[in-house]
């Protein structure tokens, strides 16, 4: 079999069935929500939903090859798929590696098919980058759990079905061991969802209060006390899917983009010339590392912290090209409605959204290049002995 042609056929089909049906920028308004629903039932329809996934939940079980090659004809458009990105890039492959057969047989297949929504529910104000302080409480009730709490950054929440949550079922045991996930119902009574702005006007995230929240113990996701492994599974595919830019828009409407900046500035100028071989030497740097990652992983190599250096790499990039363009654009770039202000202003988000650049730094430095890690008290320690926020 030759596989370079076929996989030329695949990205001529993707190309094809992309001009066909990527929505353009006159389409009528309406309510973007169906709107991307419909958009994700038709691609699911046509084969491109869950392109790695496994079959039998939904998906296409093919390579990261084929994944690629649609992601490169996707790239010049801006698919309407960013209220899916959690459940594609995080919660959903989450499910796959660590879910019951029953749970992968209930969410997947809907979650491929853009019918249900998913969010990430694991920062608390008390809780971020020191994630496994976390204070949410899930408590035994009969056959299911009852969960108190409040998260808090939680992207897409204001339209999820379901979040994968991360709270603390022992208080005795130090912090990582009394934690446990659990799929939540969005639309339970006891659950409050308000929208946060942030910085670049957008209400992307929101804060979550669960009163008397009431979970079956068949979404349980892993062992009792074991929830912090499954964290670190959803936090490994939460690090590769944001550098790969999982269910994000492609670069078509991105105006500090290589391409737009090339259309858009003097590039007569040498020096701005110096300035964009930099940035795509940068971008194309960042694009192999996330391909090697990719093929490691389709090899059955998870390649583990590494993740971080990618998502770290993606953060700085981001800082880097909103730098460069609102500077080599001049002032008026940050005044008014110019595009290139929203870029500026949502560009430190992406240094801390799925863990900071510190972090990442920190991950890096012990896991994947050994050096001495950061000293520890808290492995240890009981949780209720911790001096954790407003913890007695
Ligand atoms: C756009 C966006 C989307 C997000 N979406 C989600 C979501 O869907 N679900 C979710 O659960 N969370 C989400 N978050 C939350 C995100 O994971 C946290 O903001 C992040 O982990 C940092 O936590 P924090 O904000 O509490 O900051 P803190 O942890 O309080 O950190 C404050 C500062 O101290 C530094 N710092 C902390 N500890 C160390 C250390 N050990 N060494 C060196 N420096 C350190 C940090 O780097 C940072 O600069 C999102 C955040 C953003 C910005």
């Amino acid at each position: 079999m030759n596989l370079a042609v076929n996989l030329a056929d695949y990205r001529r089909a993707a190309r094809d069935w992309l001009r066909e049906n990527a929505p353009s920028d006159d389409e009528p308004g309406g309510d973007p929500i169906a709107r991307a629903k419909d958009f994700m039932a038709r691609l699911h329809d046509a084969g491109y939903s869950g392109i790695t996934w496994p079959e039998r939940w939904g998906g296409q079980g093919l390579t990261q090859a084929e994944e690629r090659a649609f992601a490169a004809e996707a790239k010049d458009y801006t698919l309407p798929t960013y209220v899916f990105s959690i459940g594609l890039g995080m919660t959903g492959p989450t499910i796959v590696d660590r879910g019951t057969d029953e749970q992968r047989e209930r969410f997947l297949r809907p979650l491929l098919r853009g019918e249900e929504i998913w969010c990430q529910l694991f920062s608390e104000p008390g809780a971020g980058s020191d994630v496994a302080a976390l204070q949410t409480r899930a408590v035994r009730d009969g056959a299911g759990w009852v969960v108190n709490g409040q998260k808090v950054w939680t992207s897409v929440a204001q339209h999820a079905d379901w979040g994968l949550l991360l709270a603390r079922t022992d208080v005795d045991v130090p912090k990582h061991r009394g934690l446990t996930m659990f799929v939540v119902d969005m639309r339970h009574p006891g659950v409050t969802v308000r929208p946060l702005r942030d910085m670049s006007g957008r209400a992307n995230f929101n804060e979550i209060f669960f009163d008397d929240v009431h979970i079956p113990d068949e979404h349980r996701v892993g062992e009792v006390n074991d929830g912090w492994s499954v964290a670190v599974t959803t936090l490994l595919h939460e690090r590769l899917s944001i550098s790969a830019g999982v269910g994000m828009s492609g670069q078509r409407d991105n105006p500090a983009s290589l391409e737009a900046l090339r259309r858009t500035l003097d590039t007569s100028d040498p020096l701005v010339r110096d300035e964009l071989v930099e940035l795509h030497i940068r971008t194309r740097a960042l694009a192999l590392f996330n391909q090697r990652l990719a093929q490691e992983t389709s090899a059955g190599q998870f390649p583990g912290a590494r993740g971080s250096a990618a998502k770290l790499l993606l953060a700085e990039l981001y800082l880097f090209q909103a730098d460069l363009a609102t500077r080599l654009t001049g002032p008026e770039s940050v005044v008014g409605d110019h595009p290139l202000g929203f870029t500026l202003a949502a560009a430190p988000g992406m240094a801390l959204g799925g863990g900071t650049n510190e972090i990442m730094r920190n991950i890096v430095g012990d896991r994947v290049l050994g050096l001495p890690p950061e000293p520890r008290v808290d492995k240890t320690v009981p949780f209720k002995d911790l001096k954790v926020g407003t913890q007695a």
